[in-house]
C-alpha cells in the first residue's frame, strides 16, 4: 500500500525564528479580512515590500496556510514568500509573508479604466487567467470554495500587472476517493459515489460562471434588490438556475460566451462543467480570437458602485450556503448509498489487511 503522505509534495513548515529578524513590520494596513489583518512589511535584506497576513494559530489557520503554500508556485496564485510561527503576548500566531498585490481588485480596475470600453476579448483573457489558477488547484486536489471578486488581485497597476487568486480561508483538500483503488473498475459506479470531491470543485466552477457573467455585463446574474440578506426568492432562483441575459447589455455578446456561462451555472453540480472542460472551451483556450466587442461592463460597474458591497455580500452568502449544502450532500451520499460496491468496500474496511 502506498504511503498516503507520499503525494503530499511541498509540505513545508513555518520558521520558528522571530519574524522581526528578517522583516520590518509596519502599521500600514493593506486590508482587513474576517480572519485577521494584512499589513505592509519590508525585507531587512533587500528592502523589498511585502504583505503580511497575521492569523491566530488554529487548525483552520494551519489548513489555510498549508493549502495556499502548496499551490503558491502558480503564476496566477498569490505567492507566499515565508511563514513564521511566533508567539505574541502568549498568543501563538502564524505570520504569512506574501508578495504585495499593489494593483487592487479585478473589478475595481475594470471600473476605473479610462481608455474606452472593456471588451469581450479582454473578458476572455481575464477568464483564461483565473482558469489557470483554478486548474492548478483542482489538479492538486484543492478546492478554493471562496472564489469571489475580492480575492482576485493584481500585482501592480498598469499593463504589467498580473491577476492572481488569494485567500485560502475556505480551501479544502479534496481527497480522491478511496474507492478508486485498483480492486474494481470505476466505470460502473454512479458519479455521486465515485467522487464527493466533484461537489467541492463544482463550487469553484459556479463562482467562475458568476465572475464571467459580471465581467461581460457589470452586474451579477442573481440579484435581489431588497436588503442585504439572501432572500428566500433569491435562494430559489439560484437553486433553479433562474437568471437571464438582459438584451441591452447582452445582445452583442457572443453565443459562445453565453453557452459557456450556462454550462458553468448548471444547477446540478454533477452536470456542471469541470475546469478541464472550461479551460478547453474555445472561448477560453483561444481567447485571442474572441471578438473585441465593446461591453457595458465598466459603465455598469460604475453605475452600480454603491450597491457593490451588497453584491459582494450576496455572493458570500451564496457561497456559504453552497459549501454547507454540498457538505451535507457528501454525508447523505455516503451514508445512504445502497451501492453494492460501496457495501463491499465497507465490508472490506472491517478487514483492512485484505486490501
Ligand atoms: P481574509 O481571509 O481574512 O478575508 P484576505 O486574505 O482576503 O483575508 O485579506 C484581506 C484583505 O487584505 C484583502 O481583501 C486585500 O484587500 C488585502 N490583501 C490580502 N492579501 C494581500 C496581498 N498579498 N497584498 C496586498 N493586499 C492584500
Amino acid at each position: 500500500m502506498m504511503n498516503p503522505m507520499a503525494n503530499r509534495r511541498n509540505v513545508k513548515s513555518p520558521k520558528i525564528t522571530p519574524i522581526t529578524e528578517d522583516y520590518q513590520i509596519t502599521n500600514t494596513v493593506l486590508g482587513l479580512g474576517i480572519n485577521g489583518k494584512v499589513v505592509e512589511c519590508f525585507s531587512k535584506a533587500t528592502n523589498e515590500k511585502f504583505a503580511l497576513k497575521v492569523l491566530h494559530d488554529s487548525m483552520k489557520a494551519r489548513r489555510e496556510v498549508d493549502l495556499h503554500w502548496r499551490v503558491s508556485g502558480c503564476r496566477h496564485i498569490v505567492n507566499i514568500i515565508d511563514v513564521y510561527e511566533n508567539t505574541y503576548k502568549s498568543v501563538k500566531c502564524l505570520l504569512v509573508v506574501m508578495e504585495c498585490m499593489e494593483g487592487g481588485e479585478l473589478f475595481q480596475r475594470i471600473q476605473d479604466r479610462q481608455d474606452g470600453a472593456f471588451t469581450e476579448r479582454e473578458a476572455a483573457q481575464v477568464m483564461h487567467e483565473i482558469c489557470i489558477a483554478v486548474k492548478y488547484l483542482h489538479d492538486n486536489n484543492i478546492a478554493h470554495r471562496d472564489l469571489k471578486p475580492e480575492n482576485l488581485l493584481y500585482t501592480k497597476q498598469g499593463p504589467q500587472g498580473i491577476l492572481k487568486l488569494t485567500d485560502f480561508g475556505f480551501a479544502k483538500e479534496v481527497h480522491t476517493n478511496t474507492l478508486q483503488t485498483p480492486c474494481y473498475t470505476p466505470y460502473y459506479v454512479a458519479p455521486e459515489v465515485l467522487g464527493p470531491e466533484k461537489y467541492d470543485k463544482s463550487c469553484d466552477i459556479w463562482s467562475l460562471g458568476v465572475i464571467m457573467y459580471i465581467l461581460l455585463c457589470g452586474f451579477p446574474p442573481f440579484y435581489s434588490n431588497h436588503g442585504l440578506a439572501i432572500s428566500p426568492g433569491m435562494k430559489k432562483r439560484i437553486r433553479m438556475g433562474q437568471y437571464t441575459f438582459p438584451d441591452v447589455e447582452w445582445q452583442n455578446v457572443s453565443q459562445m460566451a453565453k453557452d459557456l456561462i450556462i454550462g458553468m451555472l448548471n444547477v446540478d453540480p454533477i452536470k456542471r462543467l469541470s475546469i478541464e472542460q472550461v479551460i478547453r472551451n474555445t472561448w477560453i483556450a483561444q481567447y485571442m480570437a474572441v471578438p473585441q466587442t465593446p461591453l457595458h461592463t465598466n459603465r455598469m460597474l460604475k453605475e452600480g458602485e454603491e450597491i457593490w458591497p451588497e453584491v459582494q455580500e450576496e455572493l458570500n452568502r451564496s457561497l456559504a450556503t453552497m459549501r454547507v449544502d454540498y457538505d451535507q450532500v457528501h454525508i447523505k451520499d455516503l451514508d445512504s448509498s445502497k451501492n453494492s460496491l460501496l457495501n463491499k468496500r465497507r465490508k472490506r474496511s472491517v478487514h483492512p489487511t485484505e486490501s
